[in-house]
């Protein structure tokens, strides 16, 4: 079947068709067949240079061979033991040795779980109730942060289903405004456990922090006795070695991780400071388990991966996200379109919008219909970015200069078909 009837066929079972809203592309989402490097295969023969790689975990690329084989190996030892393995030492202790701010992980199977958890610690550390995030932050699908999160949400700033009760405890600022977050403190601090925040926001398309700002989130934190969460589902292992912290040079005391660590397999985790970590049971008094936590696939996948993010990873992963936003901005210089290209690392984002873009208010600006035009043209040239304006491109290893100049070809007929 193709892509259009089994789109026709996958509605009558799963709602909208899809597992996860984001991926019901109009008219119809191509539907997958498989996927090699940089490209992504659908079952009507077509082949896309991917960009949304899988939402960010695929840093080297699709079906990398020694993550490949190495996967394999241990799939014919068994796919789940309920009890412990080596390699989630092993895994633990590279994540130790990476991240500043981790001196324990506890790992669970994905981006929610491991920011619902990190929150309840924080809570239990801080024996107060309330959070701060960020106006179009996306921390996962539970409910503590479902409030005017980024893309995946779009359109459901307060869920039903999402008890008042709950969020009344999850405060809002914009991103990058010191002055919000002091006064909001300074009321608050009594009450606030955590301010969370993806250090680069990821969700509503690719914004990056002023690194003042990450600075002053760290000293008021500190001061009022509150945990600094650093989301790093995005941005950990991607950006540098370790994550946004090593990155901004700021260390949280918590931070939450997922996608690129497992490898391309379903992962995620929650690291920090011994002091908190020590709190997570079955050492301390703060529960948090899963049946397939630290599952052996997902934990091996994480270790082969980590293998290959060296040092010369992280500067081509510089090299081809600055080609690539490089090469946006020429095109757009003789568009008569108003634009903001913007990224860092391996991650980038066009806005069509004279606003700079440094907060959500901003990036809503950007007008969505241009963006949808750009995206279909893309598609319909061989090339898949996400499909909403509120997410980010990414590049991965597998991408060749010679990938990275046919897609912005691609682009170019994208931003004339959008002008
Ligand atoms: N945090 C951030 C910054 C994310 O981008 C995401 C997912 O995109 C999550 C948390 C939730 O992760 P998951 O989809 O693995 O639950």
């Amino acid at each position: 079947m193709k892509s259009e009837d089994l789109f026709k066929d996958a509605k009558n079972y799963l709602p909208g068709g899809v597992d996860s809203p984001v991926r019901a592309i109009k008219p119809y989402p191509f539907f997958a067949l498989k996927a090699e490097g940089p490209r992504l295969f659908d079952v009507d023969g077509n082949s896309y240079l991917d960009y949304c790689l899988a939402y960010g975990p695929l840093v080297l690329g699709h079906a990398y061979p020694p993550v490949m084989e190495t996967v394999s190996k241990q799939l014919s030892n068994g796919s789940a033991y309920g009890v412990p393995t080596e390699n989630e030492i092993k895994l633990a202790k590279e994540v130790v040795k990476r991240v500043p701010c981790a001196d324990m992980v506890r790992f669970v199977n994905s981006g929610t779980e491991a920011t619902m958890s990190a929150i309840r610690l924080a809570r239990a550390v801080t024996g107060k109730n309330k959070i701060l995030k960020f106006e179009g932050a996306y921390h996962g699908a539970h409910d503590y942060v479902l409030v005017k999160s980024g893309s995946g949400a779009a359109g459901l700033p307060d869920s039903p289903g999402v008890p008042e009760e709950t969020t009344k405890n999850t405060l809002l600022a914009p991103f990058n405004d010191a002055e919000a977050i002091t006064s909001l403190v300074k009321k608050e601090k009594d009450d606030l456990a955590a301010i969370i925040l993806e250090p680069v926001m990821g969700n509503v398309g690719c914004i990056p922090p002023k690194r003042e700002f990450l600075e002053f989130l760290r000293e008021i934190t500190a001061e009022n006795g509150i945990i600094l969460i650093f989301d790093e589902v995005i941005t950990g292992f991607r950006i540098a070695k370790g994550g946004a912290q090593e990155y901004f040079d700021v260390t949280p005391d918590l931070v939450t991780m997922g996608k690129i660590l497992g490898g391309g397999f379903p992962m995620g985790a929650f690291a920090g400071k011994k002091e908190f970590m020590e709190r997570i049971a079955p050492q301390g008094d703060v529960y948090q388990a899963g049946t397939f936590n630290g599952n052996p696939i997902s934990i091996t996948a994480g270790l082969e991966t980590m293998k290959h993010l060296d040092e010369k990873f992280y500067q081509e992963s510089e090299t081809s996200g600055l080609k690539m936003r490089r090469g946006l901005e020429n095109i757009l210089e003789d568009a008569s379109l108003n634009y903001q290209v913007a990224g860092l690392s391996s991650m980038f984002q066009i806005y069509f919008t004279q606003s700079e873009v440094w907060d959500y208010a901003q990036a809503k600006t950007a007008d969505t219909e241009k963006f949808n035009t750009y995206f279909q043209t893309l598609l319909a040239n061989g090339v898949f970015i996400p499909p909403s304006q509120f997410e980010c491109c990414f590049l991965s290893q597998a991408h060749s200069p010679e990938d990275i100049q046919i897609t912005l070809e691609a682009m170019e007929k994208g931003i004339k078909a959008a002008e």
